[in-house]
């Protein structure tokens, strides 16, 4: 097994999910567990300053040889998704791959196909990891911190390379929004940074959305529901007609692409008493981002009218503003590294992640 890979699948095995909801930071224990590793590792290819700070994020620099160079950062984020277990993580490592429909035995009705991963169906040939499907991979980002890690171990057996000095930065909990809650760029101290993450192969991503997450949350009565009449009020009932009322044909993340901002719904629980909504907010201008807010509170207000014995509250909480290289000619420096390796496909907006802010215009 390659040293990168070997790395990948170490990585994967240590439980580091985000945990939404939680008011420490990082949101759970594995992301430290994590994050000591690294800076071990990193202190043991020799990277004399690696340290882990009090939130959690990793940092070290790979010393430049060319001292008139600019200082540039590797960021990637050592938490995976909140949305699927990551504990017991078992890849594995499909080489030469056939092109074809990849069942996961740990959950055979569980199949990654080609046909609906335009990623996967240019990848025949190529060795591709998978989970057993019984957990997610978390590829996203521990790929990232694999290739980074890697990296820096080449750069320090290879000094005949040329560059400034290289700042790593491991962040934690970017899956639910607080990727860059505490990094403190001034010590991070780079001209630029490149976030290792995302999907497929040959982009570089430009521009990212800014996010808000919104919870609406419905009080209503509840009662012996044989004896209701003219006393219950359902808060079920109010929660699904907002969800019903939010637009579909646009402003809806199925049916949105390019610069198109979305609203979207991805928690919904309760009880008759009480019902909670938490929804996404997300447009590349931060303007668009105050429209969608109003919307929702819109739809509270005519919601509270049409059932007065209801409470509807709407709290927006604000997660991260965009960043977009602000020139052409900004655009065209990022490129030509891109080029030297010969490279194609070179730009593209996220329509997902929150990544640094250090290039914000
Ligand atoms: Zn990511």
């Amino acid at each position: 097994m390659n040293a990168l890979l070997e790395r990948f699948c170490r990585y994967v095995k240590i439980e580091s999910g985000a945990i939404e909801g939680v008011s420490s930071y990082p949101s759970s224990p594995g992301q430290l567990e994590m994050g000591k590793l690294l800076t071990r590792e990193l202190l043991e290819m020799g990277i004399s300053d690696a340290a882990v700070d009090e939130h959690g994020i990793v940092m070290g620099t790979i010393p430049g040889t060319v001292p008139t160079a600019p200082v540039i950062a590797w960021i990637a984020h050592m938490d995976t998704s909140p949305e699927f277990t990551g504990k017991n993580v078992k890849p594995i490592v499909h080489e030469d791959y056939d092109g074809k429909d990849i069942v996961l035995p740990g959950f055979p009705s569980r199949v990654i196909r080609p046909a609906d991963s335009p990623a996967l169906a240019a990848l025949p040939g190529k060795t591709i990891i998978t989970t057993d499907g019984t957990t997610l991979l978390g590829a996203d980002d521990k790929a990232g911190i694999a290739v980074i890690m890697e990296a820096v171990s080449f750069l320090l057996q290879h000094r005949d390379t040329q560059h400034g000095d290289i700042r790593i930065c491991f962040t934690c909990d970017e899956e639910i929004g607080h990727g860059v809650d505490h990094v403190d760029v001034k010590k991070l101290g780079a001209k630029v940074g490149y976030t290792l993450d995302g999907e497929g192969q040959d982009f570089v991503e430009f521009e990212t959305f800014s996010a808000d997450v919104a919870t609406v949350t419905v009080t209503g009565i509840n009662t012996h529901p044989g004896y209701a009449i003219d006393k219950m009020v359902n808060s079920i009932r109010i929660a699904a007609e907002f969800v019903r009322r939010m637009p579909t044909d646009q402003l809806n993340p199925a049916v949105t692409s390019g610069r198109e901002g979305f609203l979207h719904p991805y928690v919904l629980e309760g009880g008759v008493a009480e019902s909670k909504i938490r929804i996404l907010l997300r447009d590349f201008e931060d303007a668009k981002l105050v429209e969608q807010r109003e919307l929702l509170e819109d739809l509270a207000k005519q919601l509270s009218v049409e059932y007065p014995r209801a409470k509807i509250a709407v709290d927006v909480e604000k997660q991260y503003r965009t960043w977009r290289l602000a020139s052409l000619w900004n655009r065209a420096r990022l490129t030509l590294p891109r080029k030297r390796c010969g490279a194609s496909a070179w730009n593209r907006r996220v329509r997902w992640c929150a990544v640094g802010p250090m290039a914000r215009d």
